[in-house]
């Protein structure tokens, strides 16, 4: 077994981990450059040394050497002109299905804003930028009586994020909305995508084109406002009942391995309200892991790890996170 310097097991994960760091580590007149030429771009916001736990609803992750807030197409293309050969890029929606570890991310942190918020409503259809929040989309689907979102009451997500992790509850999943689809490749040129051409399954999507999400295009049905807002309030009222909705988290850790519920899996070896420092399995739903007391991004690790290595003993299940694990 090989340890890294704070004395940490490897894994095959962590050594790719190491590997992409090393590939990359700055020097100081990279960091120079870099700076310059970014502080070029108009309006952008840049922030040097940003925790990563002001942006995702763990609050944990330790700092973004750079985080830029882009609130425009031309902005964009001209970070990844700058960025996209040279440095790592990591696009961040609302933070709220990811795990950054605690030394943080090396290279740039693109969160969209300005333009990317934009909604509009199209008869049935909806086009709203990526980074628009589920909850303002369904507010908005409900003013207009537009039904078809319900189950996307209380994920916290942005629309850019819910269609990467092809976001779902209750039966419902966003790629079952999807009409169309625009996104920005990494050297800028921007595609439209149809539907057909996205791989969707069970909270996974794979673009047929590298990139990030601009905007997309939801079809929509119409509906009575009545009846909208009682879906929502069913499902909210579910959510409340079960889920640790007040707590850290950033919702369900593992995917459901087929027949059997992860949360099951989790209760029946034991681990439901399993602390780690100051991170626990939720004693409300076994398959939320809580930062409860100050917790560190390892000690969530290791309660992943814990849960994985005892499951596969006692059920020969391997268990398959649904969150976004980022440095480790
Ligand atoms: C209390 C709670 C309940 C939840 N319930 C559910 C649920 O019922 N169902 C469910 O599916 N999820 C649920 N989640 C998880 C999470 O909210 C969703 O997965 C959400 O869609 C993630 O969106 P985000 O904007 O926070 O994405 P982030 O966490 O910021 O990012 C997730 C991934 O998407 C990528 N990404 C983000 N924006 C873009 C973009 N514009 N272009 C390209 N890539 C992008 C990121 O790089 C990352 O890989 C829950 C989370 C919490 C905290």
């Amino acid at each position: 077994m090989k340890y890294d310097n704070d004395n940490r097991k490897f894994n095959k994960d962590t050594l790719r981990y190491w590997k992409i760091q090393e590939k990359h580590i700055m020097r100081s007149e990279d960091t120079k450059t870099l700076l310059r030429e970014l502080s070029y771009i108009k309006d952008l916001i840049l922030k040097t040394d940003e925790p990563l736990s002001k942006h995702t609803s763990f609050q944990l992750g330790g700092n973004a050497d750079y985080f830029c807030v882009v609130q425009n197409l031309e902005q964009l293309k001209r970070l990844f002109n700058i960025c996209s050969q040279k440095y790592n890029t990591f696009i961040l929606g609302n933070g709220t299905n990811i795990l950054f570890s605690d030394e943080g991310y090396r290279g740039v942190v693109i969160k969209l804003s300005g333009e990317f918020k934009k909604i509009e409503v199209l008869s049935e259809v909806i086009r709203a930028g990526s980074s628009v929040s589920l909850a303002s989309l369904l507010k908005n689907a409900l003013t207009n009586e537009l039904s078809g979102l319900e189950f996307a009451w209380g994920i916290p997500g942005t629309l850019g994020g819910s269609i990467i992790g092809n976001a779902g509850a209750f039966g419902s999943e966003i790629c079952n909305l999807m009409k169309n689809l625009k996104i920005c490749d990494f050297k800028g040129e921007i595609y439209e995508i149809l539907p057909e051409k996205i791989d969707f399954g069970y909270r996974y999507c794979k673009l047929p084109i590298n990139g990030l999400i601009l905007e997309a295009d939801l079809l929509l049905r119409k509906s009575s406002g009545g009846r909208i807002e009682n879906k929502m309030k069913k499902n909210i009222e579910w959510r409340k009942k079960h889920q640790p909705l007040k707590a850290k988290t950033a919702g369900c850790i593992f995917k459901n391995p087929g027949y059997v519920s992860a949360a099951k899996l989790i209760e029946s070896v034991g681990l439901k309200g399993k602390v780690i420092n100051g991170a626990r399995f939720s004693p409300k739903h076994a398959n939320f892991i809580e930062n409860f007391n100050n917790a560190k991004s390892r000690d969530v690790y290791e309660l992943i790890q814990l849960a994985k290595e005892t499951v596969y003993k006692k059920f020969g299940i391997v268990l398959e996170t649904e969150i976004n694990l980022v440095g480790f």
